[in-house]
């Protein structure tokens, strides 16, 4: 048995208000005359305070990402390639915003270095440099991407991430501040991310007791903020970003399961984004997950979530087969939860059938 050697983030600072501290830290990183380029999630694009705390300095650079849609691999070329032809190479790439930014952040810092094209890196250990310094801060909490080794991009054939010993962040900066006030449905979508992984770790049969430890304690978290609190307060900001953290590092040494690898042919065909897709999957899985169902279902029920329902319908043979074929071909995510034998458990004829529930 081979056990895997897991490069995690460098620096963490966690603490409400240490966002201000981004000046301080990211100093000794700059490099004479190239700029810190900061991709700050669109959410903010109007918030001028906010804005007015980034700590810009001489040519940095600041970008409004338009996260309308998660990232694609021919996003990252072009914000990548037009810094290229700008400036030659940069001081650094800090994403603010959610996983979506987290993850452009992550590619933009790994194509400063490498030739080609974002999408010839999607897959597993292909890239071949060290990306430049990479910082994330979460303004969303719950995917795990702040402290994951990869950075989901959708290129033209697969949506796949980089997963690489050179994605993870060099810096992460937690700053529970900066979630407060994500709407509603928003943050339970994504919030739902981390209760998902920590279900699907959990019961995964790749489960050790790295991944336990982590994914009880963001579990416990979890049911805090979504089931026995009846407001939600700086505690559950608080909270639900180091439950986001440790759900992270929980399946950074397992693996998700059902719901992801189902979700992820949603998202491939009709652009279903991550979190609202695991929650559509997710409350049809009572034959895999019992429980965590049913206690989904009752979070749904608390918090007054809208889970869509219909979206598969009116969709062609050819669209259903290609959404179980990107789905069946995340062998790995069946694997952990169904077993080594899982091509026993499951094929096309069933997933079709799962899929025309959604
Ligand atoms: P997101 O980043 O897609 O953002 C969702 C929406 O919330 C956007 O409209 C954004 O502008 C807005 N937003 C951001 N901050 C806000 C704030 N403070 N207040 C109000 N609105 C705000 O959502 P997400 O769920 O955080 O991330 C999903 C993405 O993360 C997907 O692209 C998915 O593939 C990726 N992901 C990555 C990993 C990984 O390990 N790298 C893991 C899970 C998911
Ligand atoms: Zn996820």
């Amino acid at each position: 048995m081979k056990f895997r050697n897991f490069k995690m983030v460098d620096y963490v600072v966690y603490g409400r208000g240490c966002f201000h501290q981004l000046d301080e830290i990211i100093a000794p990183k700059r490099v004479q005359g190239l700029p810190m380029v900061f991709l700050l999630d669109h959410h903010f694009e109007n918030n001028d305070a906010f804005k007015a705390s980034i700590p810009l300095r001489a040519n940095d650079e600041l970008i409004i990402a338009d996260v309308s849609q998660e990232p694609k691999t021919s996003y990252v070329d072009e914000i990548a390639n037009t810094l290229k032809a700008k400036y030659g190479m940069v001081s650094g790439v800090i994403g603010i915003g959610g996983g979506s930014v987290m993850d452009l952040a992550k590619a933009v810092g790994i194509m400063m270095t490498n030739d080609g094209l974002a999408q010839d890196y999607q897959g597993y250990d292909l890239v071949n440099h060290k990306a430049v310094y990479k910082v994330g801060i979460p303004t969303i909490s719950g995917t795990g991407a702040e402290v994951s080794r990869t950075c989901v991009l959708t290129g033209p054939t697969k949506k796949l991430g980089m997963n690489s010993d050179f994605t993870p962040f060099d810096q992460i900066i937690l700053d529970p501040q900066l979630i407060k006030g994500v709407p509603k449905n928003q943050n339970f979508y994504t919030g739902m991310d981390c209760y998902i992984h920590c279900i699907e770790s959990l019961d995964g049969t790749f489960l050790n007791t790295f991944s336990q430890s982590y994914g009880e304690k963001a579990l416990e978290m979890c049911r805090n903020v979504y089931l026995k609190k009846d407001v939600w307060d700086d505690e559950s900001d608080e909270q639900l970003m180091m439950a986001s953290y440790a759900g992270g590092m929980s399946i950074a040494y397992s693996q998700v399961g059902v719901a992801h690898a189902v979700s992820y042919g949603l998202s491939y065909l009709l652009g279903t984004k991550h979190g609202i897709g695991n929650c559509i999957v997710f409350n049809h899985l009572q034959e895999f997950y019992p429980q965590g169902v049913e206690e989904f279902k009752r979070m749904v029920d608390k918090h007054q979530i809208d889970i869509p329902v219909g979206i598969c319908a009116g969709l062609s043979e050819a669209q259903f087969d290609q959404m179980i074929e990107v789905s069946l071909g995340m062998k790995l995510l069946w694997e952990n939860a169904l077993g080594k034998d899982w091509e026993q458990k499951m094929n096309k004829e069933k997933l079709r059938e799962l899929f025309s529930r959604f």
